[in-house]
């Protein structure tokens, strides 16, 4: 027998009994002749003893051992003199009588630590010690915990969780496929999925109205931190339901995981707010007052319009601008020189594209700004008055058109909140975002997209606009879709389906496909409704992002145990990688070209 408990579970009661446990060598010590090893493996670390006093066979081992040896040991749980609270099994230790290596290791390329000395790249080829570390082994948990949890809920429901295939159709729409060659049918290619969409939807025509997967998916677009080529959603479609059945029932799966997996990871008993009706705002509102349609709502900072209080007092800048807008960044008015010189050249980046920042500070003196000289002390307190900033805050402005102007509060909106420190890891703000456009032009192509999919219905008052002929009408068709955002981050998004062949056929034309066009990339699809659809919408939420807003991280890629660099290689494996004229010719794919 390997081993009778794990390295993570003899306790104080335990005491007396023998045991044998097995893993990995974490540590090695030697005081005055006995030898500490601190023995790892997923569940914890236990300390193993060898006598001063223990045969000499048993230290001949010993001495032979290194950092991560894989070994096998047999002895007497003991009472610790020198107890170590930090660990779950610090009061014991075991008293080694039998020591076997049941394999050797090399040195590993990096500390097998918390905070390890080997750089990412490294790292990532090595990806099999780095999910040793405990950082790397609280993520996979937490994932594992967060998929358990949503299937628990969601089978509650009446949720079915149902397969759909990976090698599918192209219907290039949205990101790029990926593509898998058919050797049965040369010439000829499978798609992997970017989204079951089209499957879950003839799921509702098939009767199963509530279906659910956690499900891979793939989209060939260009890498950020938070994106992979291949990722996990939790994908969801229900039939017979409105909008507000739709976002009541994936609120309670947000609830259920707040309550059953980050409670419980982060060892906070409850977290009030989970308790209250998520806020919602509408698209227009959260671009409005947060220059963004995934706002960070852990703190308030809302921007402010201040065009007409600001316009026509001779500062030309303002004066030729058609917005002007405003933050207040609360008790920041003794932001020195410097710092408002450094945020300044912040909001000329290309990134945020700004011309340049007017400050005005709220001090006892009044109300003192970057512009004195064009505006009265009234006017100065009327911009303070505006934007709620009251002594010791400080009011930021930016100018230019509507929509810049906003996105660009919007962005040094999050950045003041990371300055002062308001957005914290482990405060939670959940939000529905809805009511998007459902249509985007797009001036290189001169055509519309959807901007959440073709399939998306359009709410039922705008339909009138839906099918008039003028750009201007359809670009301010609603589309019956929602977004969920968790702390600035889109961790899910859906819509109201449409569900009648009529308007499909018209989503189709409005997006520029001939009817035959359709009909050779949606035809199965088109053709599923003429045999009773019900009314169904759904929703997919980015499960890796999920796990890593939960366990505080800017990235995804700690809670896939396997992920893509930024380049999409994986770096372990060293793919993608080519293969042989073998295999091409049986695929049929002319080698001249690689
Ligand atoms: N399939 C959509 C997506 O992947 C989500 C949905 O509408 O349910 O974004």
């Amino acid at each position: 027998m390997y081993r009778t408990h794990t390295c993570g579970e003899l306790r104080i009661v335990n005491t007396g009994s023998e045991v044998t446990l097995a893993g990995w060598v974490q540590r090695l010590r030697n005081l005055g002749g006995m030898t500490f090893i601190d023995l790892r493996d997923r569940y914890g670390i236990t300390q193993l003893v060898i006598g001063d006093q223990a045969p000499v066979d048993l230290h001949q081992t010993v001495d032979q051992l290194g950092r991560e040896f894989v070994i096998k040991a047999k002895g007497i749980v003991l009472e610790r003199s020198n107890k170590n609270l930090k660990i779950d099994t610090g009061e014991i230790e075991i008293l080694v009588s039998e020591l076997h290596i049941l394999n050797a290791a090399q040195t590993p390329p990096f500390t097998i630590e918390d905070e390890t000395d080997g750089g990412e790249e490294l790292r990532a080829v090595y990806r099999y010690l780095d999910l040793r570390r405990n950082p790397l082994k609280r993520a996979i948990m937490l994932r594992h915990t967060m998929a358990h949890e949503v299937r628990n809920y969601l089978s509650s429901q009446q949720f079915l969780e149902i397969e759909t295939p990976v090698l599918i159709k192209s219907t290039p729409e949205g990101a790029r496929d990926f593509v898998v060659p058919s050797r049965m049918n040369q010439g000829q290619f499978y798609a992997l999925p970017q989204s079951p969409q089209s499957f879950k939807q003839l799921l509702m025509v098939a009767g199963y109205d509530r279906y659910f997967q956690i499900v891979r998916c793939f989209r060939d677009e260009d890498l950020r931190a938070d994106r992979q080529p291949e990722f996990t959603q939790i994908d969801c479609e229900m039939a017979f339901v409105e909008r507000e059945e739709v976002l009541n029932t994936f609120e309670g799966l947000a609830k259920h995981l707040f309550k059953s997996v980050l409670c419980d990871y982060l060892h906070h008993p409850d977290h009030p707010q989970f308790h209250q009706p998520f806020p919602r705002l509408s698209y227009a509102d959260a671009k409005r007052l947060y220059g963004s349609d995934k706002p960070d709502i852990r703190f308030e900072m809302k921007i402010c319009d201040l065009t007409s209080l600001a316009k026509g007092c001779g500062f030309g800048v303002f004066d030729s601008a058609d917005f002007v807008g405003a933050i207040c960044a609360k008790g920041a008015a003794d932001y020195t020189r410097k710092q408002l010189d450094d945020l300044t050249e912040w909001v000329k980046r290309p990134q945020i594209g700004a011309k340049g920042l007017v400050y005005a500070r709220v001090v006892p003196e009044g109300v003192k700004s970057s512009v004195d000289k064009f505006y009265t002390p009234e006017a100065l307190q009327q911009w303070a008055e505006e934007t709620g900033a009251q002594q010791g805050d400080l009011i930021l402005m930016l100018c230019g058109t509507e929509r810049t102007t906003l996105e660009a509060l919007g962005a040094l909106r999050l950045e003041m909140g990371n300055r002062l420190g308001l957005r914290k890891k482990d405060h939670f703000a959940p939000l529905w975002v809805y009511d998007f456009p459902l249509l985007e032009w797009d001036n290189e192509t001169q055509r519309f997209y959807a901007m959440h999919h073709p399939f998306t219905s359009p709410k039922p008052q705008d339909l009138s606009k839906f099918y008039s002929n003028k750009k201007e009408d359809l670009e301010q068709v609603c589309a019956n879709a929602y977004d969920f955002v968790l702390n600035g981050v889109e961790i899910g998004g859906g819509s109201i389906r449409i569900h009648d062949s009529a308007v499909q056929k018209r989503m189709f034309e409005v997006l520029g496909f001939s009817d035959s066009d359709a009909d050779y990339r949606f035809g199965f699809i088109i053709n599923a409704f003429k045999y009773g659809a019900p009314p169904h919408g759904g929703i997919a939420f980015g499960f890796d992002r999920w796990c890593a807003v939960f366990g505080g991280s800017e990235s995804i890629r700690d809670y896939i145990a396997f992920p893509k660099n930024n380049s999409g290689r994986d770096v372990m494996l060293d793919a993608p990688s080519r293969i042989d004229e073998v295999q091409m010719k049986e695929l049929g794919i002319a080698s001249t070209t690689i």
